[in-house]
């Protein structure tokens, strides 16, 4: 049996199956976050591919956090990215894993690179250091430092790990090739002074491994098979391949770089995603605004939704940048599909329906989901006082209304026919209520040749649940607002993203509605129970309109 590729690193793989380059056939990737942030929808894309990657075949994918920088670190990031793995659908194997577990081993694999005089301690400024690399067109120089002895080297490096040194004070460097073409060998640092509590290994260690040193090994600990990562590390491959080279690793894994995922509308980076929460322009890291997915979680995105946007995306090595309508029509597919179907009124206006008697009640069996029967029915009552969106009437109704205008007729979802006989005003002139009629003839469908205006959703106003709707617009008024180099993405926020609606009214069978379970919203679009719900007080996040909205 042959199993398709479906991008070209399942096509890497299937070679390497092929030709028998995988230990027991056995495929290992890791996604492997820094706990600095909360994951994004990028960091979706990457966990579809290494963990989609390990199931097609077969294999396993390990979850490792890259804790080599305590200070920007924490708890609250590894629980929280824990989390979205899980909520994604994705299962690791075995523990969790920290490159904080592979602390003493790298630090004797420093330890063995300087005895094979492949590493020194450096003392030069960071500034002297920035000097010395020289540039792109310029070949580095070596530092005075670089011709210590292996003893020397053995005995600073000591020093440093026992506290002895002021951060910055010296480094430990791979002793390469200053003169390499290739910036990231021109002695990359390996070990630099940090002397800060770490969440895991608390106040062990006052040194720590850099990303370049730390990855790779970590990876050959692990036995990872492909090391799968984003393009702007293609720069560091070698560097590296040269550690797995030069240190007695106990296997051979290799990088494989893909392009980032872009989204048009948003900003994809732990560091201004952070900005955003730290500065208050949404109210944190799960804000339904922001493209973390603790906040598309929120928003009512499905786990399914963005998987199945990540399949449509596919991995390849150009950068593009996707359209945020890419992203909507995956969550617009999945809940048109699984979303019961119910009527909200977000903005109401009074209808009293005055041939129908007060204080009875006539219920409608309508389908939870017009094209699933599984779905069953739901219960909905019609009555004397009704709420009807207010946008669905006008006064002055302009050319092609299909809604309610003063003598006209139009269809209640599900139910009667109703005519606007009277327009009720307060005393500056607002619409407060319509006085209307129901014909008994139109229960449920048109008598023959009978045609009203159109279709309104609707609520009886006294069985309805009162809540609250959030409605929701793009965080950004650019597509692209990092593409300006004279501005910042600072001048780019949408100051109207948000719309809070305290006064709409659900139908009765929501009243239980628990946090997370999705709604169509007849007419409205896709909504989603927030978890500041409670007894008193349904809240509902629009996660997407019914039609996209975006194309302007
Ligand atoms: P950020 O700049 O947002 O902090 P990062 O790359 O520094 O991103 P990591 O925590 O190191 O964040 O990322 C974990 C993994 O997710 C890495 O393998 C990284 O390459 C990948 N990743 C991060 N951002 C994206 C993205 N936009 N598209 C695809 N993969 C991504
Ligand atoms: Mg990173
Ligand atoms: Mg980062």
């Amino acid at each position: 049996e042959t199993v398709k590729p479906t991008n070209f690193i399942h096509q890497i793989i299937e070679n390497d199956i092929a030709n028998e380059k995988v230990a027991d056939g056995q495929i290992v990737t890791r996604f492997p976050p820094e706990p600095n942030g909360y994951l994004h929808i990028g960091h979706a894309k990457s966990i579809c591919l290494n963990f989609g990657t390990a199931e097609k075949y077969q294999g396993v994918c390990n979850l490792r956090f890259d804790d080599t920088n305590p200070e920007k670190e924490s708890q609250e990031y590894i629980d929280a990215i824990a989390e979205d793995v899980r909520w994604l659908g994705f299962k690791w194997n075995g523990d969790i894993r920290y490159t904080s577990d592979y602390f003493d081993q790298l630090h004797q694999w420093a330890v063995y690179l300087i005895e094979q005089g492949l590493a020194y301690v450096d003392s030069l400024s960071a500034h002297e250091m920035r000097e010395f690399r020289g540039t792109l067109t310029e070949p580095g120089r070596n530092s005075p430092y670089r011709e210590r002895s292996v003893e020397e080297n053995l005995e600073l490096f000591e020093r440093m790990r026992n506290g002895e040194f002021d951060e910055g004070d010296c480094v430990l460097r791979a002793r390469i090739d200053m003169a390499a073409p290739n910036i990231n060998l021109r002695d990359p640092v390996i070990y630099r002074i940090r002397k800060a509590h770490h969440h895991q290994s608390g106040d062990k260690w006052c040194i720590y491994p850099s990303y370049d040193f730390a990855h790779g090994q970590s990876d050959a600990l692990e036995g990872i098979t492909h090391s799968i990562c984003t393009l702007e590390f293609e720069d560091h491959r070698p560097l590296y391949d040269w550690f797995i080279e030069n240190l007695p690793v106990p296997a051979r894994p290799r990088q494989y770089e893909f392009a980032r995922l872009n989204l048009n509308y948003t900003v994809t980076s732990k560091r201004k995603l952070k900005l955003l929460v730290e500065e208050k322009h949404v109210q944190g890291w799960d804000d339904p605004r922001m493209p973390t997915i603790s906040g598309l979680r929120r928003r009512g995105y499905t786990p399914a939704s963005i998987r199945n946007f990540c399949e449509m995306i596919g991995v390849t090595r150009s950068n593009g940048i996707v359209d945020m309508g890419m992203l909507e029509a995956a969550v617009r597919d999945d809940l048109d599909a699984n979303a019961p179907r119910a009527m909200c009124v977000t903005r109401p206006l009074k209808v009293t329906v005055s041939n129908f008697p007060e204080g009875e009640e006539e219920w409608f069996e309508l389908p939870a989901h017009p094209k699933d029967e599984s779905m069953g029915l739901r219960k909905v009552p019609f009555s004397r006082n009704l709420l009807i969106e207010q946008e669905d009437f006008e006064e002055e109704k302009p050319r092609k209304w299909k809604r309610l205008a003063p003598g006209d007729a139009v269809r209640l979802r599900g139910s009667y026919v109703i005519t606007c006989n009277e327009v009720i005003k307060d005393e500056s002139g607002n619409v407060v209520e319509l006085i209307c009629s129901y014909d008994a003839a139109t229960r449920g469908e048109n008598p023959e040749g009978y045609k009203p205006n159109g279709v309104i959703h609707w609520v009886s106003a006294d069985h309805s649940v009162p809540c609250e709707v959030r409605l929701y617009d793009r965080l950004f008024t650019e597509a692209n607002p990092d593409g300006d180099k004279e501005r910042d993405f600072h001048d780019f926020i949408n100051s109207e993203s948000l719309e809070v609606l305290t006064d709409s009214r659900v139908e009765i069978g929501l009243k239980h509605a628990v946090a997370e379970s999705h709604y169509q919203f007849e007419r409205l679009g896709y909504f989603s129970v927030d978890r500041d719900s409670d007894e008193n007080r349904l809240v509902f996040n629009r996660t997407v309109t019914l039609r996209d909205s975006w194309a302007k």
